[in-house]
């Protein structure tokens, strides 16, 4: 008989017994995260719901690298993330994260490719031929090949959240964390800007976790991940997804 060895891939997220905590130390000091476990493998399309206050964004936060966690372990591709320095943590949220938030935070007196390449600036400190025609492709890709030298203030609510998702994608992240992406938009921009992000996991295979308070949109991720006082109160497949 053959000899067979099965190797369970490594997730590309593993949280395990995640803790945090703000104003540590001082008597205002609260736990909002209470030991978080969880997994999410490349690729998957994630919905993270739960009411309001109940740690969605702090846990994003967290996934994104953006805010430390006090205890527990979180391993990015394999990579234990809880001792390494801030310059480690920037490289490693440079390399494997992109993210979209609420409220876009275009920076207002740059064009759309301006912010797009922003990025590339940042990290080559200076904006390379193939940067800008990468960010001119994917502001093509997201409808945007007409607005490539429009400030923001010149594009409706809905294209201005695809600048901020064009330039969540330069870097070729494997993991987009979009918090409320569509939260202040209406009804068909928000469909639309949720289309996006689907086509863009299909076409990439990028993977994503998306804070809803949209059922609808919950609805049409492939997995369910509810969150309720700092803790998972529900992790499931969402059947018929898309
Ligand atoms: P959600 O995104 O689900 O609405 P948050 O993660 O923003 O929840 O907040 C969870 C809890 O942590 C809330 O009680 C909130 O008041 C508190 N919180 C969030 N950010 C901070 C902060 N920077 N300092 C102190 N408390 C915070
Ligand atoms: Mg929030």
């Amino acid at each position: 008989m053959a000899m067979e060895t099965v190797f369970a891939p490594v997730p590309l997220l593993h949280l395990q017994g995640v803790r945090k905590s703000y104003n540590v130390g001082m008597p205002s000091e609260v736990e909002v995260l209470h030991g978080i476990d969880l997994q999410v493998q490349a690729g998957e399309f994630i919905a993270l719901v739960g009411p309001s206050g109940s740690g969605k964004s702090t846990l994003l936060n967290v996934l994104g690298l953006l805010e430390r966690m006090d205890s527990g372990s979180y391993c990015l591709q394999g990579r234990e993330t809880l001792g390494l320095d801030d310059k480690g943590l920037t490289l490693l949220r440079r390399e494997q994260l992109g993210f979209v938030f609420q409220f876009h935070h275009l920076l207002p007196a740059f064009t759309a490719l301006e912010n797009v390449t922003l990025p590339a600036l940042m990290i080559h400190g200076e904006v390379r031929a193939q940067d800008k025609n990468r960010a001119t492709e994917l502001l093509q890709a997201v409808g945007l090949g007409k607005a490539l030298h429009k400030q923001p203030s010149e594009l409706s609510g809905g294209m201005q959240q695809r600048v901020a998702i064009a330039r969540a994608l330069v870097q070729q992240p494997s993991l987009v964390l979009a918090d409320e992406p569509t939260g202040n938009l209406d009804t068909q921009s928000s469909n639309e800007v949720f289309e996006l992000l689907r086509q863009i996991h299909q076409e990439q295979g990028t993977a994503f976790v998306i804070v809803t308070h949209d059922p609808r949109l919950a609805q049409r991720c492939d997995r369910l991940v509810e969150i309720v006082d700092g803790r998972i109160a529900q992790d499931k497949p969402i059947q018929g997804a898309a």
